[in-house]
């Protein structure tokens, strides 16, 4: 038991009415996890969570409104009056892990279940009727001492369950605290095994990390750590520098918008025959890893293209070559992303890039108010005019208009129907392709 002043604290009244309701029955329950952390740490927590000794038909038939969000696991979500769901989960001990998931039994005591928990400064409860803290294993202390340090030998700890690893750097970014010597050694031999995990929480970890205000220093633990090596090599490759300014110059809360900006620094591939690939099979191979919905993955990999191949001068047509390459709709994320690693080049002691920046930004803005045909459905061409012109219905036809579409990206007063039938006739009737 350990006097703190931060837990005077009041918490708020959903918080109080469900350990008081447990508690009428007989189930000792505390608040537990990050929301004790972060009280502590002086923060506002979000989402508050609770451990009991009640199991969850109890918690089920006891509450009113509840969700069944992993009974098997323990966890029941109680929905408060103010529309908040909290999850409660049963007193919980590991019986068996193999680094990827942990088969649970439900326990009596808060001990226990406070032992299976990842780190001292998540390991704590606090009775917010009483005001008690249960610390078992020095959290409070870490959290004063700004020290990261798992719950018992970091080497079985992180073998159980290697998200632990990406979790320890989260945490260690985000409270800007020091790895402990032992975890951190540990953390690090762990990290060859980290593909073991599921894509999913691996994503999932990414995007916490890159949402947070303290993104920069969670992505150098990444590097410092070797985790950015085994899973995202192809970022690793990239000027590291400008990729953590890139997303430090990002808003927190567009972590979509930060993971185009860490990805926008992936170096092309050089090519078997000269010249180097454009880098867009790269940026598509990390995100479909992630296992990102299809939406996303072509959203966030046309953004990041964009800033890794802006246009190729000023004139006007090559600035619609890369509107039409971008698409109207992924313009103002794309520049967004280029204004902040136009901020990094310059912080890089790259002079004029944001000058050069903010020219390009004028020049598109400009072309954008022409309102230009930038795609094959804004051609005064289509395909039934290539039928009425004789052509047979084709895979030809994707091409035929793509090069009415560079014709009209150059020029745009082409963009008329009788002038790109007399361009396709030059082009496709005379080559004899039309056949
Ligand atoms: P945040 O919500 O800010 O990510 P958190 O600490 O609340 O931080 P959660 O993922 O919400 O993290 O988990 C709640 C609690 O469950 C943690 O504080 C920790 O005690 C425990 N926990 C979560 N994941 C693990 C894990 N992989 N191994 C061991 N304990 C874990
Ligand atoms: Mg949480």
């Amino acid at each position: 038991m350990t006097e703190h002043p931060a837990l005077n604290f009041k918490p708020p009244p959903p918080v109080s009415w469900i350990v008081r309701t447990l508690e009428a029955e007989g189930f000792e329950t505390w608040a537990v996890g990050g929301s004790v952390r972060d009280v502590l740490a002086g923060r506002s927590s979000g989402d508050w969570d609770f451990t009991t000794r009640a199991r969850p038909h109890d918690i089920m038939r006891i509450f009113r409104r509840t969700v069944p969000i992993g009974v098997d696991h323990g966890t029941v979500g109680v929905l408060a009056r103010d529309g908040t769901l909290y999850e409660v989960t049963t007193f919980r001990r590991d019986v068996q892990t193999d680094g990827r998931h942990a088969q649970v039994v439900f326990s009596d005591t808060l001990e226990e279940d406070l032992s299976r928990r990842d780190f001292t400064i998540n390991a704590m409860a606090w009775h917010p009727l009483s005001g008690e803290l249960r610390d078992p294993f020095g959290g409070g202390q870490d959290l004063e001492e700004g020290r990261l340090r798992t719950v018992g030998d970091p080497a079985e700890r992180f073998r159980e369950d290697y998200l632990r690893v990406l979790r320890a750097l989260r945490f260690a970014g985000d409270f800007n605290f020091q790895i402990e010597e032992q975890s951190w050694g540990a953390l690090q031999e762990s990290v060859p095994f980290l593909p073991q995990l599921s894509p999913e929480r691996i994503r999932e970890e990414l995007l916490k990390s890159l949402s947070l205000k303290a993104a920069p220093r969670v992505l150098e633990l990444y590097r410092t750590s070797g985790v950015l090596r085994v899973l995202y090599p192809e970022v690793d490759e990239g000027n590291w520098m400008e990729t953590v300014k890139v997303v430090g110059h990002l808003p927190p809360f567009r972590s979509q918008l930060r993971l185009a900006g860490f990805l926008s620094r992936i170096p092309p591939l050089p090519r078997a025959g000269g010249g180097t690939d454009p880098g867009m099979p790269r940026l598509l191979s990390v995100l479909e890893r992630l296992r990102l919905s299809n939406v996303l993955i072509k959203g966030t990999a046309t953004v990041a293209d964009g800033v890794r191949r802006p246009p190729l001068g000023e004139d006007p047509s090559m600035l619609r070559l890369w509107l039409s390459r971008v698409g109207v709709e992924r313009v103002n994320d794309t520049l967004r992303v280029a204004g902040a690693l136009a901020r990094a080049l310059e912080e890089e002691g790259i002079e004029g890039a944001m000058e050069v920046h903010l020219r390009r930004l004028r020049g598109l803005r400009s072309q954008l108010r022409t309102n230009p045909p930038l795609t094959q459905a804004d051609l005064a061409l289509d395909g039934k005019d290539l039928m009425r012109m004789g052509l047979k219905p084709g895979p030809q036809f994707g091409r035929i208009l793509e090069s009415a579409l560079h014709a009209v990206l150059e020029v745009p007063e082409l963009n008329k129907k009788e002038t790109l039938e007399a361009l396709v006739r030059e082009l496709w009737f005379d080559s004899g392709e039309s056949t």
